[in-house]
């Protein structure tokens, strides 16, 4: 990872099919020269045909967008880190609120899920964020920080320096709905200095925005303090957005 550059993720969900993917994929190739850092995570079927489109030469890293948190055996339906990392897989998203919700995957089940990432020499994308109701009842930097605490437990002793941290309100993930500017800058503010304390200074913890992010607002997110990049689930699927926003990372 690069510190100095913005990381911007593309999070295609469960969308895809091989013929549509290598038209986009062409697209998002592109974008491995624009001036940030770009990671396309795809679903499981597709990682293969993602790293024959995006060959290192690109600068275009693949991802999950899920992992087993065992490393291998009797687990069926699961699929291993080791097994992703065949695939030319390097980053892999745990956490994400959809999981969270819908799979019942609760904190520490992610915290194990990171290490087992960390184990494997991955980069795990750790996605934390509360739900309206948690914000409307005052509780967001509570959530977001009994989230980071739970992952620290699990991967304390591995290599912090490969984790990747995306703050996403649940409210504003495929809603339309952004955060606004003061609502970024104060969680990544704690955000920030829940790395500093859990991690230490010399660890460049990127820390990504995610939630309705489109080219008519990356710019300004992208522009808030302790914002690193962002986390990019609808507009990824468009080439022509999912590229607007990586120059908007880049600067351009
Ligand atoms: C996501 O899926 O992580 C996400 C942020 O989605 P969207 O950009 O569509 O809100």
């Amino acid at each position: 990872m690069n510190v100095n550059k913005k990381l911007v993720v593309g999070n295609w969900k469960m969308n895809g099919s091989l013929a549509g993917n290598a038209e986009l994929l062409g697209s998002v190739g592109k974008a491995g020269v624009l001036g940030c850092e770009v990671v396309v995570c795809v679903p499981f079927p597709y990682l293969l045909q993602a790293s024959q489109f995006l060959p290192s030469q690109t600068g275009v890293g693949i991802g999950a967008q899920n992992v087993s948190e065992f490393d291998d055996g009797a687990y069926t339906g699961e699929v291993s880190v080791r097994m992703l990392a065949d695939l030319g897989c390097r980053y892999v998203i745990v956490g994400h609120s959809e999981r969270r919700s819908l799979f019942h995957e609760d904190d520490r089940m992610v915290g194990r899920k990171a290490a087992a990432v960390l184990r494997a020499g991955l980069l795990p994308i750790v996605c934390v964020g509360e739900t309206l109701a948690e914000r409307s009842d005052g509780l967001t930097l509570e959530v977001v920080t009994r989230q980071l605490d739970a992952v620290a437990a699990e991967v304390d002793g591995l290599a912090a320096e490969r984790v990747v941290l995306a703050y996403e309100p649940v409210w504003a993930i495929g809603s339309g709905l952004t955060a606004s500017v003061a609502q970024v800058k104060e969680v990544h503010a704690a955000v920030r200095a829940w790395t500093l304390r859990a991690f230490g200074d010399d660890v460049a913890t990127k820390v990504l925005y995610g939630g309705s992010v489109k080219p008519g607002n990356a710019v300004e997110l992208f522009a808030v303090p302790n914002v690193d990049g962002g986390l990019i689930g609808g507009a990824s699927l468009v080439a022509s957005d999912f590229l607007a926003i990586c120059r908007a990372a880049a600067g351009n």
